[in-house]
């Protein structure tokens, strides 16, 4: 090639391009901060309109206060409209699965979870739901089973995953004997206990099923997620703990606002008490999202002075519409704008370093 006086211009500015964008792509990576410990809060049937109106009749959210804000196309392998066993299968596993699978693939055969990862790098880990812990969401994060409705074997494995913290209601699809011989302290109802961070703990709400909380079942998630953070605030080397609001999605499934909207409040409160220790804890990232919609809310009416809506319900099942997702804290920026509910779990490796 022959350096004439344009060529050689050309050659300076790609060269000086070329310095520009290393030096730039330099400054980008040194300013990602990693967290130590991610707070993963799931609203089972979360959508927009929900949050909408729990915040007109609550006069404001948690929610409300986040900055780094995105969408997540919620489709599974087979199903446009997702069920919460593929929903949470692809936050613990980064993989779209069929609805009904728990924690396994189109092939049915196990995908390591980020619980999973997380334990084998020693990082603490604990899931908390108002319902049982072998429902499809949390048992997603722990277990391996073709169909979501095999409570037992669900429980099966939970035992020896090394799992520190586990709350819910589900006892009896546990084998207490197994669980102590595992080196697991039970705790029932609403106890004020002071958690030891070199135990790990099973919390059972009680013997049976957690009632709404429209039903007196008082502060039962924000207080055991108050306790969790205390618990796991002494770990030495950072955690994971999913929050699931799980009863947001009953509420849509009865077509029932005030159902939804008193979940939706109730799982505001922890979502406050992770936002509040991420604040103080800087270390710390949460992440607020959904598996699904459910019941195709829509508002057509209400008044932010009386704090009133009026619903309109399309449907009792799930719907295929997106979902936000909320983030505070460092590594809050990989959430914003829209993408696949399987990029969570990309999101929670890469910034675990899992
Ligand atoms: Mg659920
Ligand atoms: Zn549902």
């Amino acid at each position: 090639m022959k350096f004439t006086l344009k060529t050689s211009i050309l050659f300076l500015a790609c060269c000086f391009l070329i310095i520009n964008c290393n030096s730039l792509r330099k400054v980008e990576k040194s300013e990602i901060k990693f967290p130590i410990n991610i707070i993963l809060l799931i609203g089972d049937g979360m959508g927009l309109a929900q949050i909408c109106a729990a915040s007109v009749i609550n006069g404001g959210l948690t929610l409300d206060i986040f900055n780094d804000i995105g969408f997540l196309k919620t489709a599974s392998a087979n199903d446009y409209i997702t069920d919460s066993a593929a929903g949470a299968t692809a936050f613990s596993t980064g993989e779209k699965t069929y609805n009904g699978a728990v924690g396994v693939g189109v092939d049915t055969l196990p995908l390591k979870t980020i619980v999973e990862l997380a334990e084998e790098k020693n990082i603490a880990t604990g899931l908390i739901a108002i319902c049982s812990v072998t429902h499809a969401t949390p048992a997603s994060f722990y277990a391996h089973q073709k169909n979501r409705e095999m409570h037992r074997l669900i429980a099966n494995d939970f035992y020896d995953k090394g799992i520190d913290f586990l709350a819910g209601t589900g006892k009896p699809y546990f084998n207490i004997e197994k669980l102590l011989s595992n080196q697991y302290s039970i705790l029932n109802g609403p106890e004020s206990v002071t958690l030891d961070p070199q135990k790990k703990y099973i919390w059972f709400y009680n013997d049976s099923i957690h009632p709404p909380v429209a039903q007196l079942r008082s502060n039962w998630l924000a207080h055991v997620t108050n306790k969790a953070i205390q618990y796991f605030d002494q770990k030495k080397n950072g955690f994971f703990l999913m929050i699931e609001g799980s009863q947001i999605d009953w509420g849509g499934h009865n077509n029932d606002l005030n159902y939804t909207v008193s979940e939706l409040i109730d799982f505001d409160k922890a979502v406050k008490i992770a936002y509040d220790y991420a604040q103080s804890n800087k270390n710390t990232l949460v992440i607020v999202t959904a598996d699904h919609e459910t019941g195709g809310l829509s508002l057509i009416d209400g008044s932010e002075k009386n704090k009133e809506i009026k619903p309109h319900y399309s449907t009792g099942h799930h719907t295929g519409i997106m979902v936000p997702v909320y983030a505070f804290g460092p590594g809050s920026h990989l959430f914003r704008g829209t993408m696949e509910n399987t990029q969570v779990y990309k999101n929670i490796k890469y910034l675990l370093k899992l």
